[in-house]
């Protein structure tokens, strides 16, 4: 994989994995071969696939949170979705309604309550 895009994506995969979760298999296809962007596809064990893309000029907190959209989708469409769980990483002030979304604040990258927009934690450290 590009470092590019596994420096973006270690914070999220981190949260993941402290999460219970099983991190996806990324296989090397860059499907978008655009040279502005670093792209992979993520699979689950049971075959579904997602796909994740960063921009190279990006900073990294930017990197990380298109990242962590990539991979809260993967997570929520595959893993969760066949679980019957769909919120991940679950809002602390809202856990039956909706997940925390990656977001840029400040210069940081950190999930933060869709509702109220409550900064929750960086991301990487959730
Ligand atoms: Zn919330």
């Amino acid at each position: 994989m590009d470092d590019v895009l596994r420096e973006a994506l270690e914070p999220v995969l981190r949260d993941l994995a402290r999460a219970g979760h099983v991190a996806p298999v990324f296989d090397s296809t860059d499907w978008m071969s655009d040279d502005e962007y670093a792209a992979t596809m993520m699979w689950s064990s049971d075959g579904t696939g997602s796909s994740v893309s960063v921009r190279r000029s990006a900073p990294l907190v930017e990197r990380v949170v298109q990242a962590a959209d990539g991979v809260q989708e993967w997570a929520i469409e595959g893993e969760l979705w066949s679980a019957g769980r769909t919120n991940w990483p679950p809002c602390p002030r809202h856990p039956a309604n909706h997940p925390l979304e990656a977001t840029l604040v400040r210069g940081a990258a950190v999930w933060v309550c869709p509702t109220d927009q409550a900064e929750i934690a960086a991301i990487g450290e959730a």
